[in-house]
């Protein structure tokens, strides 16, 4: 069977990736440090330049799903009285905590997870992430203090900037009790510029799916999305994001494709299937279709951050996230993603436990179809809960359709 073709920059990746959780580590250990935990498009830029290590219980979630320990975890977060049917991030996670166990022993040795001294969410992509951080701060006893964004917004305005502004403003106040000094606006200005550097790096990174054949799959941005989540705002996520934006420039330049013999081009709307990652990738290989490009991995892309107005910038830049708008916007995105990265059909995962990364069930699917005059599909599954997920089915269904797209 043909393998996924290997990055190398992969190997620098897993080194900064293993320094970030060791350094948390440390941080957790010694009293004069604060840990802050932070959703994945939380208010991180706020948090680095505050001083705190960040840590971000999805990523760690994620790392669960991927080693297929997730679904072991589950019921006992059930047990305690956190439905199957709500987020399995939360559930896999304080399932796992719950049992004393973390992949991160195995991967680096680290025997617990980093204490937090605050947990910072931003409801901006759903309830969840505050009812997840809430369980923890309960558990220590430690604040937990966040943003409340609007939902199902349609075009982003001055009011809904100026109504985030002042949260993130109230929010600083917050954290500024709990790191014990004011935050130094000069520093905040520089890690909103890293982070927008990092954002820039990464859309590039991305954009290089856009082409023919792709350099990339989403399989590998799933991969590689690592540090723009984690370790947006500082300069290291910006030396990772040359550094492979580099190779696969090259790769363009060369003509090499992500997909060997590439036939057709998808587009992976909602979250991966993190248990499955590697079967998936393998099945679109054997069929010569490439994922080249999704909504998820793009999600960590903020244009808008701006180091001369980083309060604004920031206010601005997550409210424009996919997820917090309204099906009208989605689907003009998606259809512009699908028109730049000509693809051929959009796969859609309707991820059980996540409806707020599943389009497929208002109708979406259909107008989209309709309007690019492309086909589509939708398979059953979830982001962590392996249960949900039937492989004979996704693969079948995944079969078929890229049948329909060589018609
Ligand atoms: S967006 Fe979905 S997967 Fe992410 S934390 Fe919320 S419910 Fe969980």
């Amino acid at each position: 069977m043909t393998k996924p073709k290997r990055i190398e920059a992969a190997r620098r990746m897993k080194q900064v990736m293993a320094e970030h959780f060791l350094g948390l580590d440390a941080a957790a250990k010694d009293p004069s440090r604060k840990v802050a935990w932070c959703n994945s498009v939380g208010p991180a830029e706020l948090l680095h330049a505050m001083g705190f290590e960040v840590y971000f219980p999805e990523n760690h979630s994620a790392i669960l799903g991927a080693t297929r320990a997730a679904t072991e975890y589950i019921p006992y977060a059930n047990a305690v009285g956190y439905s199957p049917d709500i987020c399995s991030y939360l559930t896999a996670d304080i399932g796992a905590f719950l049992k004393g166990y973390t992949p991160l022993t195995r991967a680096y040795g680290i025997e617990s997870l980093p204490k937090p001294d605050v947990l910072v969410y931003n409801t901006n992509q759903c309830r969840d992430v505050q009812d997840w951080f809430t369980w923890y701060a309960r558990h220590w006893d430690v604040p937990c203090v966040g943003l409340h964004t609007h939902r199902n917004i349609g075009p982003v305005t001055d009011d809904h900037v100026v109504s985030i502004t002042a949260q993130l403003r109230t929010l600083t106040s917050q954290l500024e009790e709990v790191a014990g000094h004011e935050l130094d606006m000069d520093r905040f200005r520089e890690v909103v510029g890293l982070s927008r550097r990092c954002s820039q790096l990464w859309e590039q990174v991305l954009r290089t799916g856009t082409a023919r054949p792709a350099a990339i799959t989403f399989f590998d941005g799933t991969i590689h999305m690592g540090p723009a989540v984690v370790l947006r705002g500082l300069q290291v996520a910006v030396d990772y994001y040359e550094e492979l934006l580099a190779e696969l420039q090259e790769r363009v330049s060369a003509g090499v494709a992500a997909v060997e013999g590439e036939q057709a081009r998808i587009y992976w709307e909602g979250m991966p299937v993190w248990g499955k990652l590697r079967n998936l990738s393998e099945q679109l290989l054997g069929l010569r279709t490439c994922a080249v490009a999704s909504t998820y991995c793009n999600s960590w892309v903020f244009n808008q951050l701006d180091p001369d107005h980083p309060f604004e910038s920031m206010a601005r830049a997550y409210t424009e996230l996919f997820i917090v708008r309204s099906d009208r916007v989605k689907e003009d995105y998606i259809a512009q993603m699908c028109q730049d990265y000509a693809v051929d059909g959009i796969l859609y995962h309707d991820a059980r436990t996540c409806p707020n990364n599943s389009n497929s069930r208002y109708g979406m699917a259909q107008r989209l179809s309709q309007r690019l005059g492309i086909p589509h599909v939708t398979i059953d599954g979830d982001l962590n809960d392996l249960r949900c997920y039937s492989e004979e089915q996704a693969r079948t269904n995944i079969e078929a359709f890229v049948e329909q797209l060589g018609q």
